[in-house]
C-alpha cells in the first residue's frame, strides 16, 4: 500500500500555508531548540488535536497523547514508561512552566472502561492500560442512579482529575509545584459541541471558558 496519497496533498497546504508564513520560526526553533511553556497530556483521539484546539504554533506545545489521556502513578521499576518518560522531558528538561492533562467527551477509552466493551478490553494492552482509570471510577460512585451520558461525563472528568493526582506522585514535579514553579491543570473538550472546559482550582469544578464567544458563534451558525 503506497504513502496515503491524502497525506501529501496535506503537506502540499502545509507548505503554501503555515510553513510559508512560519519558515523563519521553524529555522529558529531548529537552531535554538524547543522551549516550550506547556506540555500537554491528551488522548489520542483524532478529534482531540492540542495543537488545533490552542490554536498552537510550532514550538508551542510539548504534547504526549495515549489512550484515554491517563497519567499513571509514579513508578519507577525498571519498566519502560513512556507518559513518565515524556513528563520527567518536559518538566526536568524542558522546564515546562504548565501541564494541561486535556480529555475530552465521547471518549472511547473511558467508555470502554465503563462498559467494558468489546473489542477495546480483550487485546494485549488497553484493558491494562485503563484499568488505571479505576480510582476515577471510585471518585464517581455508583451509576444506578446516572443516565449513561451523565455517568459517562462524570467518569471522562473524573479520569482528568485522576490523572492530576497521579501528577503530583512524580517527587520533581511535586517539589517544582510547591515551589510554585510548575501549575497542573485539568481540561475537557467537548467534541460535538466544540466547548472548552477548564476545572477551576478552588471549587474543583469544570467551568466553560470563553463562553460567551462560543455562544456568539454558536447563534451565528444556527
Ligand atoms: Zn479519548
Amino acid at each position: 500500500m503506497p504513502f496515503p496519497h491524502h497525506l501529501i496533498e496535506g503537506y502540499r497546504v502545509f507548505l503554501d500555508g503555515r510553513l510559508r508564513r512560519e519558515q523563519d520560526r521553524y529555522r529558529e526553533l531548529a537552531e535554538a531548540g524547543q522551549s516550550p511553556e506547556v506540555m500537554v497530556i491528551g488522548c489520542s483521539d483524532s478529534r482531540v488535536s492540542p495543537e488545533v484546539i490552542f490554536d498552537a504554533r510550532p514550538g508551542e506545545l510539548f504534547v504526549v497523547r495515549n489512550v484515554a489521556n491517563i497519567v499513571p502513578p509514579y513508578a519507577p521499576d525498571g519498566q519502560a514508561h513512556g507518559v513518565s518518560a515524556a513528563l520527567e522531558f518536559g518538566v526536568a528538561a524542558l522546564k515546562v512552566k504548565h501541564v494541561v492533562v486535556l480529555g475530552h467527551a465521547d471518549c472511547g477509552g473511558v467508555k470502554a472502561f465503563a462498559e467494558n466493551a468489546a473489542p477495546l478490553s480483550p487485546g494485549d494492552f488497553i484493558g491494562h492500560w485503563i484499568r488505571l482509570m479505576a480510582p476515577a471510577a471510585q471518585r464517581v460512585g455508583p451509576r444506578e442512579k446516572l443516565s449513561r451520558p451523565d455517568y459517562l461525563t462524570r467518569l471522562e472528568q473524573a479520569n482528568i482529575v485522576n490523572s492530576l493526582d497521579n501528577l503530583k506522585t512524580f517527587p520533581g514535579l511535586r517539589t517544582l509545584m510547591e515551589r510554585g514553579q510548575v501549575a497542573i491543570h485539568g481540561a475537557y473538550f467537548g467534541v460535538a459541541t466544540g466547548e472548552l472546559w477548564v476545572r477551576d482550582e478552588t471549587t474543583s469544578a469544570f467551568m466553560q471558558v470563553a463562553a460567551t464567544d462560543h455562544a456568539r458563534l454558536m447563534a451565528k451558525l444556527r
